[in-house]
């Protein structure tokens, strides 16, 4: 192993396991309240603006944020145990949850005092939803050939472009977008981008959506023209903001939601295996389910690497491409496995419904966040292979 690629030995400490508890409750109170179905494939890429009230009352978004924004100064691995379950009751995050994975981090290093006074403790308290202006239709993977204009005009900036694949646009409060805000140089081509905060109400902003292969609405194309924003709305450095996303996707890439999307089909298929599994079938739930604690260690790694103050992003993108690659073989695994189960077993519908449908998402699983093929380039780079 290279001095470039370290994941430390990182186990929950107890304060975790309590925590888990009072989440496990909490999550178990809104399922019986009707809040969401921890069965129904889907209904963790839902939103509910009371469940993220409430998320936000019990001090779960922003918890690692200082208390003078509305934080609670927990650590990274008790956010891990957060995120972790949450994801596996496939509760309805997506409200705040980018806020609280990366633009609440970004605002906290590069915002002005009263931007940051004005915004994180509304982020903590579940009231509003961020989105990532990343992407765009002729730069995806090449985020640093993006070309919607940021221009300086009298105390503020007017956006001119087109963003793409923009998660959650429709719902969203405000963006943290990645605009071009001069040339890129012979010397550097990544030189030139600078990060906005953007109020989605801002007029001149419009939302058309773009429907996945599922039916749902999840993603959107953002058009700007002329959409004003203030100056004291620019973040970090001019047309430096390439060291700024770069250190933003180590947050986006490494937690435990990029393994556990589909999770529920293997909860599915424990069921209507039943308690006493064929040979095979125990054999290969237990390989499944080897694999899925290693990810988890690596993913817990990132995180307590996260507290320590590292920038882990070479680990981070190892547990994404390795994660996301698992998660999208998992319902083809599963279907094998479950090929000789009665049809009359307890939940083989169930199972059924739930397979098809992360059978039909599975394709997008190795592509947010960052595709395969990009993910190993910077792996390679950061072993220094390339
Ligand atoms: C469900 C979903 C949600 C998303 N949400 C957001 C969001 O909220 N905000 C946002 O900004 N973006 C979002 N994205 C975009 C996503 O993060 C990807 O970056 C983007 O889809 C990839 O760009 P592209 O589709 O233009 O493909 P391209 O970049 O054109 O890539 C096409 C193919 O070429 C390969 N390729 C590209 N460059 C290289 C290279 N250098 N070396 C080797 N192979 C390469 C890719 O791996 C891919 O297989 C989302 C995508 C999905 C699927």
């Amino acid at each position: 192993m290279t001095a470039n690629l370290r994941f430390d030995q990182i186990r929950l400490p107890e304060e975790c396991e309590a925590l888990r508890r009072e989440v496990r409750a909490f999550l178990a109170d809104e399922i019986a309240a009707g809040t969401f179905d921890p069965q129904q494939p889907g209904h963790g890429d839902s939103h509910s603006h009371e469940f993220s009230r409430r998320v936000g009352a019990k001090g779960w978004i922003g918890m690692t944020w200082p208390k003078s924004y509305g934080g609670q100064e927990r650590t990274f691995l008790e956010r891990f145990v957060v995120t972790e379950e949450f994801r596996v009751a496939n509760a309805p995050v997506r409200l705040h949850f980018v806020a609280d994975r990366q633009s609440g981090p970004i605002l906290l290093k590069y915002a002005p005092e009263h931007v940051k006074m004005d915004i994180l403790p509304r982020i903590c308290r579940g009231e509003v939803c961020f989105v990532i202006g990343m992407s765009e239709p002729n730069s995806g993977s090449d985020l640093f050939a993006a070309k919607t204009k940021a221009t300086k005009t009298d105390g503020g900036w007017l956006i001119n472009g087109t963003k793409i694949w923009t998660s959650n646009a429709h719902i969203a409060d405000y963006m943290i977008g990645l605009f071009r805000t001069s040339p890129s140089t012979k010397e550097n081509r990544r030189h030139g981008l600078t990060q906005f905060l953007v109020d989605m109400k801002t007029p001149g902003i419009n939302v058309n959506p773009v429907i996945q292969m599922t039916g749902q609405h999840d993603f959107n194309e953002v058009v700007f023209e002329d959409a004003f924003v203030p100056d004291d709305y620019m973040l970090g450095e001019i047309d430096g903001a390439w060291k700024q996303a770069t250190s933003e996707l180590a947050y986006e890439r490494s937690g435990p939601e990029r393994f556990l999307e589909t999770f529920y089909v293997l909860v599915a298929l424990i069921e209507a295996l039943g308690p006493k599994p064929d040979l095979r079938s125990a054999e290969g739930l237990g390989r499944l389910t080897a694999q899925l604690h290693t990810l988890r260690r690596m993913s817990v790694s990132v995180a307590g690497m996260l507290q320590a103050g590292k920038e882990p992003s070479v680990e981070g993108s190892i547990v994404k491409d390795l994660g996301t690659a698992w998660e999208q073989k998992l319902p083809g695994r599963v279907r094998e496995l479950a090929a000789f189960i009665e049809s009359e077993a307890t939940n083989r519908a169930t199972l059924e419904e739930q397979l098809a449908f992360a059978t039909t998402i599975a394709p997008k699983l190795t592509i947010q966040g960052g595709t395969t093929e990009v993910l190993r380039g910077i792996i390679a780079r950061g072993l220094g292979l390339r």
